[in-house]
C-alpha cells in the first residue's frame, strides 16, 4: 500500500490544467465528449457528449435542479424549444439579436467586429498575419435559427428555434404564478437546448450553435430588484464553492453602463479562468420589467401581479442568473483536472497519476468494483457487489488489467472509489476501498459498503 505521507506531499506538487488540447483529448480517449457527426468529418461546433459525459451532464443538472427548485420560493418549468414568432419580437431578438460581423477578404475568415483586434491574433490561415486590413465593413447578423412550421415554406410559417430558455418562463408566468399560488418573490427555474447561429464559435463546448441553458427568473416587487440581485450573486458563488470549485479561478465581472444589454437594469457575470484566458461563466442580470411589460404589449393579456398583502398591482421586476450547461462542464473537467507525481500503488514505481477531482455529486461514476483477478471465485461475488450497488449508484466493474493501471483508469474519470474484491473478501467478507485523492485504503464489510458509499457521498451534498 501507498505510504499517505509521500502522497500527500506528491499532491502539493500537482500540475494543473494549462492547454485545451489536453482536455480534448482526455474526453474523446475517455467517452465524455465526441465532435458530432465524426464519421463524416463533423460537424463545426457540434459536440455529443459519450458514455462519461451524459452521466457527467446529467449530474450537473441535477446538482444545479436541486439547488434551485428545491427552496421554497423556486418552483420548476420546461417550456417548448418552439414558441409563437410574437414571442420574439416583442424579446427584441427579431430587430436586435445580431451580432456585428466582418469578413477577411484575404484569409476569407469571419469575425465579430465587436470583438477585435483580439480575435485576429494567429487567426489567419495565410503565413503572414493580414491584422485587419482587408476587412469588410461590419454588417449586422441574427443569431436565430429560422425553420419552418408545417409543409409550406413560406415567410408565414417560419418559426425560430429559441436562442435562450428565459422567454418561455417569461410567457408562462401568470400560468406558474396562478397554478402554483406563489407570491412574489418567487422564481421559475428551467433547464434546456437553446441555439444561436454563432458568427465565432469555438473552445472546445465553450461556444458552440447547440448548448444547453441552466435559466432562472426571480419575480421581485420594484424596489426590491437591488437587494435580489445581490443575494443571487451570493447565492450563485457559493453554488460554485461548493462544487468544489477552486475559488482564485472565479471572479465577478460586473458590465459598465454601456456593455448593458438593452433588458438589463445592472449586469455581472461569473467569470471563470479556462485555459484560455478568462470568459464568462454565468450571466446574472436586473432585466426590471422589461420582458413582461414588452409581453403585455405584444400579447395584449395583462401580466400584473396582485400582491394582496399591499393591495396594489405592478408588473414585478426579474432577476435572472443564466449559465451555460455545456460551458459550466467545461469549466468543471478544467478545474479538476490535475498531474501528481506519484507512486504505482501496486509495484511502488514511481509514476504521473492524471486525476479528476471531481466533487463526487458530480462525478459520473461514483465507484469502481475491481476483482483482484478474473478467476470466478472472485469475479462471482465482485459481479453481485456491482449490482447491488447499481441500484442506487452510477457503478463500474472492470476486471481488465493490473490493479494499479485499473486504480489510474478510475483516477481520470474521476471515481471517488475504487472497491477491490480480492482473496480475502471471500473469508472476512470486506472489500479494500481506497480513496481517489488521498489515495488511503480501508477493509469495508460488504454489508456496510453500500451505506459506507452513500454516507461519504451525503457528507459533501451540494445543498441549496
Ligand atoms: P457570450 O457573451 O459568451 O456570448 P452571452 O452574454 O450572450 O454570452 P447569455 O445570453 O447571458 O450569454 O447566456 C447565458 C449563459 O449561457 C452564458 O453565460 C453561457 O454560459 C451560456 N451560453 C451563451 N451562449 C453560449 C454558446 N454559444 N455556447 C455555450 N454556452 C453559451
Amino acid at each position: 500500500m501507498a505510504d499517505p505521507v509521500q502522497n500527500s506531499a506528491a499532491k502539493a506538487q500537482h500540475k494543473n490544467l494549462n492547454d485545451l488540447a489536453t482536455m480534448v483529448s482526455l474526453c474523446k480517449r475517455r467517452g465524455f465528449v465526441y465532435q458530432s457527426s465524426e464519421i463524416y468529418g463533423g460537424l463545426n461546433s457540434c459536440w455529443d457528449y459519450g458514455p462519461l459525459g451524459s452521466n457527467l451532464k446529467m449530474n450537473v443538472k441535477q446538482a444545479w435542479w436541486n439547488a434551485m427548485t428545491r427552496r421554497d420560493d423556486v418552483v420548476g418549468l420546461d417550456a417548448a424549444i418552439l414558441m409563437a414568432p410574437m414571442v420574439w419580437k416583442a424579446s427584441g431578438h427579431v430587430d436586435g439579436f445580431s451580432d456585428p460581423l466582418v469578413d477577411c477578404k484575404k484569409c476569407k475568415q469571419r469575425f465579430r467586429a465587436d470583438q477585435l483586434p483580439q480575435a485576429l491574433e494567429g487567426a489567419c490561415k495565410e503565413k503572414e498575419n493580414c491584422k485587419g486590413a482587408y476587412l469588410t465593413e461590419p454588417r449586422s447578423f441574427n443569431l436565430m435559427f429560422k425553420t419552418f412550421m408545417g409543409p409550406v415554406e413560406d415567410a408565414s410559417a417560419i418559426v425560430y428555434l429559441r436562442p435562450e430558455t428565459a422567454q418561455g418562463i417569461f410567457v408562462n408566468f401568470e400560468n406558474v404564478q396562478s397554478t402554483s399560488r406563489k407570491k412574489v418573490p418567487f422564481g421559475i427555474a428551467q433547464i434546456g437546448k437553446s441555439f444561436r447561429n454563432e458568427i465565432t464559435p469555438g473552445n472546445f463546448i465553450f461556444r458552440t450553435r447547440e448548448f444547453e441553458q441552466m435559466e432562472m427568473q426571480y419575480f421581485v416587487k420594484p424596489g426590491t430588484d437591488d437587494g435580489f440581485f445581490e443575494k443571487w450573486k451570493e447565492t450563485r458563488w457559493n453554488f460554485y464553492l461548493k462544487l468544489g470549485m477552486n475559488s482564485s479561478k472565479l471572479r465577478f465581472k460586473p458590465h459598465g453602463p454601456g456593455e448593458l444589454a438593452h433588458y438589463a437594469k445592472a449586469a455581472v457575470d461569473v467569470q471563470y479562468e479556462f485555459p484560455f484566458g478568462w470568459q464568462e461563466l454565468e450571466g446574472i442580470h436586473n432585466r426590471s420589467d422589461f420582458d413582461l411589460s414588452q409581453h403585455q404589449k405584444f400579447s395584449g393579456k395583462k401580466l400584473e401581479y396582485f400582491d394582496e398583502a399591499a393591495k396594489e398591482k405592478y408588473l414585478p421586476f426579474v432577476i435572472e442568473t443564466a449559465v451555460g450547461c455545456d460551458r459550466l462542464i467545461l469549466a468543471l473537467l478544467c478545474d479538476a483536472y490535475r498531474e501528481e507525481n506519484s507512486v504505482d500503488e501496486e509495484t511502488g514505481r514511481a509514476d504521473t497519476r492524471v486525476v479528476l477531482g471531481f466533487h463526487p455529486e458530480i462525478a459520473p461514476i461514483k465507484a469502481a468494483i475491481l476483482p483482484l483477478s478474473k478467476k470466478a471465485e472472485l469475479t462471482e461475488p465482485a459481479l453481485k457487489l456491482r449490482d447491488g450497488l447499481a441500484r442506487e449508484f452510477a457503478v463500474q466493474y472492470d476486471d481488465a488489467a493490473s490493479i494499479g493501471k485499473r486504480y489510474r483508469r478510475q483516477d481520470e474519470i474521476g471515481t471517488p472509489f475504487c472497491m477491490t474484491y480480492d482473496f480475502d473478501s471471500n473469508t472476512d467478507h470486506k472489500v479494500t476501498v481506497r480513496e481517489r485523492d488521498s489515495m488511503k485504503q480501508e477493509r469495508i464489510a460488504l454489508d456496510q459498503v453500500e451505506t459506507y458509499l452513500r454516507t461519504q457521498i451525503k457528507a459533501k451534498a451540494i445543498a441549496f
